[in-house]
């Protein structure tokens, strides 16, 4: 039996971030493995009786059972954690269960979260379904109003959660700023980094407490499998972890094995979806029947500077409104051959989605105005395809419009 970690170390505190998405986390088995093990075991076997019962009781480190603790997972956890700049993450099964376990673990009756008026659609339905029934007050503001943000907070406010950039207009959140206001109340910011994983911005840096992430969009980057995670410090993880273990919505070795291996190629991925969606961006910019686009690498951004300190790069999401309505924005979405319609993102094949008949179709008319959600608005998740390709797709529709 060889033992490989005295040359191959699993933590590689004084290296970049590229260096970190490929070697964090890898403890070597007994086999020398190059790539990363899977290990799909429900339980783990013990030596003897008493063994068995110093795991049982934390008297002794190791594995007992894969909802508690699974080596894959763990490779998973610590690789993203080191890329988030994080002590410790917890996977999870899904993003909402990763949102979930937060609110579990940091919430309790008689609190109150404050929230992003733009959040991902089940994540408001988790605010409204089901905080509520446990008799957690939720109060909405609009991401970019700081002043709204001040004035929200209440006593009993513990938690503040966002997006950013924010779906489908891509307003940008000053993190920071709402960092301090969270902290001036002893509350926690939690934010929601599925849009731009850690490749492009590290919210623990700007002093947010907890990031969440939809493993199952760019950290995959393939979509195939639905998992998420939960990083910030040991102190807020531990929690998080105690839910997880009793509520039991875990990650499975198999989707860990597939997550590590995304996180690789991770900043390659997330360069080239904000290259291809800068050259479409720039092209839809001077179409006759586009009325504005939206999209934090363009100058007109009225968040451009905050996005430049906030992102290492835009990312891959934009959205654009069409002369026209809804009839026109349909018009668009039918006439493509290449993008896929469906409302999926973090994907290597581009997406289009026509937000005010799906994603967004719940709030009202008046609230869908409120947030520039108007009729013509189409979403795309600009895929790794030839952006010309992509662009000649979106042509189709879009000069029958001018
Ligand atoms: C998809 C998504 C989620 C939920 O993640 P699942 O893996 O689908 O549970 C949460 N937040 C954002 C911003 C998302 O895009």
């Amino acid at each position: 039996m060889t033992d490989y970690s005295d040359r191959y170390p699993t933590q590689f505190p004084d290296c970049g971030f590229d260096t970190q998405a490929v070697r964090a986390g890898h403890e070597r088995t007994h086999e020398g493995e190059h790539a990363e093990a899977i290990f799909p075991t429900s339980s783990y076997v013990f030596r003897s009786a008493a063994e068995a019962a110093a795991r049982f009781s934390g008297d002794e480190d190791g594995n007992v059972y894969s909802r508690y603790t699974n080596p894959t997972v763990r490779t998973f956890e610590q690789r993203l954690a080191a890329l988030e700049c994080g002590q410790a993450c917890a996977a999870t099964a899904s993003g909402m269960a990763a949102i979930y376990a937060v609110c579990m673990a940091h919430l309790q009756s008689g609190d109150h979260l404050l929230s992003s008026r733009s959040v991902f659609g089940s994540t408001n339905v988790l605010f409204e379904k089901f905080l509520r029934k446990f008799d957690i007050q939720v109060t909405y503001v609009d991401l970019l109003d700081l002043e709204a943000w001040e004035q929200a907070l209440q006593d009993n406010t513990k938690l503040l959660f966002l997006e950013s950039p924010s779906n489908p207009v891509i307003e940008v959140a000053d993190i920071k700023a709402i960092a301090d206001l969270a902290h001036a109340n002893n509350a926690l910011l939690v934010v929601d980094n599925c849009f731009c994983t850690p490749a492009i911005q590290q919210p623990l840096t700007f002093g947010a407490d907890l990031v969440t992430h939809s493993a199952t969009k760019y950290i995959d980057g393939q979509g195939r499998c639905i998992g998420g995670a939960v990083i910030g410090s040991d102190e807020l993880i531990e929690p998080v972890v105690g839910v997880l273990r009793s509520a039991g919505p875990t990650m499975s070795p198999f989707n860990a094995w597939v997550f590590t291996k995304g996180l690789e190629t991770l900043s390659l991925r997330m360069k080239a979806h904000s290259d291809n969606a800068l050259q479409l961006a720039q092209w839809l910019q001077q179409q006759p029947a586009v009325l504005q686009v939206n999209y934090a690498g363009l100058p007109q951004h009225p968040q451009y500077e905050l996005a430049q300190k906030q992102q290492k790069l835009p990312g891959g999401v934009l959205s654009f409104e069409v002369r026209g309505g809804q009839a026109a924005a349909w018009q668009v979405m039918d006439a493509t051959r290449l993008i896929s319609i469906t409302a999926n993102l973090g994907d290597a094949k581009t997406t289009i989605t026509h937000p005010a008949t799906t994603t967004h179709s719940r709030l009202t008319e008046e609230e869908r105005e409120g947030a520039n959600i108007g009729p013509g608005l189409l979403r795309i998740a600009v895929g790794l395809e030839c952006v010309d390709d992509v662009i000649k797709d979106l042509d189709r529709g879009l000069s029958e419009l001018a």
